[in-house]
């Protein structure tokens, strides 16, 4: 598991100038890796046990991307461990209702899990700084958070007394505002709307007057058609097209205010992962990081192809949130985070941790990325 590593710590211009005089370029980078790999004791693959673990999911049965990547998970685990593992992947209801994925890990009734972490924020409030942050960080800023900003040992702590580990399971990159049927001028048009929106976006919601649902994925579609809400968010282009939301919407909004880099998570019961041989332990955690990674390319490579189809194929109009409507909820994001962190001292520590990370690393985005996307 991950823990800080001395690469937190600034390296002193000593040390740097000692190995970059040993040699240039890539093979600074080889002398890293030999050295450290001296360091770490290899792992004894002492046991031929074979491991036959239930994974629940908070996704429909084969749901593209989501559903998709735990089954490629557990294809990646079972030959990265030359076949001692298998897991069969469930859908959400097939072995435990979607949003009861985390209880059946829990419980030990599913060894391992995936979905989104604000689904728990009624078990642990501080559950939802760990999947969406409203005006927070992006997804390379999150995943730097999380493994380099004492993200990971925060979440952990977290998820330590309901007996689950959690780690990297995806992430979605920057996602749109949503689907609606009116337009959205002002902040007054939020007043009375009722829209699927979890997580502390949900939250910001209802401090403008809108009733925040949620739901899991496969009641969306119909819940907006009956008119049970009157708007939705879900992810972006490609899977909002397979959701079909184009079809029943007259406007699409930009951006995803409410979560600019979620990240996706598998968690793994405590006790059954400690029972693993430590090499099924750094398999598990190596293909969770593939997973990220797939999830993260697959949605980036395929919402501007969709974005198309869907302008395409539909009367609907793409439109941006008012500049004015940002500032304004960006203004009550704020003042949700403060009266979560006087709740729940928890919510304060991660609270704290994610702000004083996202105001540092944006001072070095302002200089780097922001430039740059200027420039596309
Ligand atoms: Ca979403």
């Amino acid at each position: 598991m991950n823990k800080k590593s001395s690469s937190q710590q600034p390296i002193s211009k000593r040390k740097f100038l000692k190995q970059s005089s040993l040699a240039l370029g890539a093979a600074v980078f080889a002398s890293c890796s030999v050295e450290k790999d001296k360091e770490v004791p290899l792992v004894n693959l002492n046991s031929n046990k074979k491991y036959k673990w239930k994974m629940v999911t908070t996704w429909p049965p084969g749901f593209p991307v989501l559903g998709e990547g735990c089954t490629r998970l557990a294809e990646w685990i079972h030959q990265m461990s030359a076949g001692r593992m298998t897991i069969n992947v469930y859908g959400g209801g097939e072995l435990a209702p979607a949003l009861e994925t985390f209880e059946a890990v829990s419980s030990g009734a599913a060894e391992m899990g995936n979905g989104v972490s604000y689904y728990w924020a009624g078990k642990a409030p501080a559950a939802s700084f760990f999947a969406s942050i409203p005006f927070g960080m992006n997804a390379q800023q999150m995943h730097s958070w999380m493994l380099f900003g004492g993200g990971y040992e925060l979440w952990r702590e977290l998820y330590a007394p309901f007996n689950i580990i959690p780690f990297l399971g995806g992430n979605s990159g920057v996602q749109m505002g949503g689907w609606f049927n009116k337009e959205i001028n002002t902040i007054e048009d939020f007043k009375g709307l009722k829209m699927r929106m979890p997580g502390l976006g949900g939250k910001v919601l209802a401090k403008v007057g809108g009733t925040a649902v949620l739901s899991a994925g496969s009641e969306i579609y119909t819940n907006l058609e009956r008119g049970v809400i009157d708007a939705t968010e879900w992810i972006g282009p490609y899977h909002d097209y397979l959701m079909g939301f184009h079809q029943i919407s007259k406007y699409y909004y930009g951006p995803g205010w409410h979560e600019p880099g979620s990240i996706l998570e598998t968690i793994v019961n405590k006790r059954e992962f400690e029972r693993l041989p430590k090499d099924l332990q750094l398999i598990i955690e190596a293909a969770t990081e593939r997973l990220t990674l797939w999830c993260l390319s697959e949605f980036e490579a395929k919402n501007n192809i969709y974005l198309e189809k869907i302008l395409a194929e539909s009367q609907v109009q793409l439109k941006s949130f008012p500049s004015e409507v940002m500032k304004t909820l960006q203004e009550y994001t704020k003042e949700v985070y403060e009266e979560m962190a006087e709740l729940d001292p928890m919510s304060k520590k991660v609270y704290n941790s994610f702000s004083n990370f996202s105001a540092s690393i944006k001072k070095w985005s302002s200089h780097s990325e922001r430039l740059f996307h200027n420039l596309m």
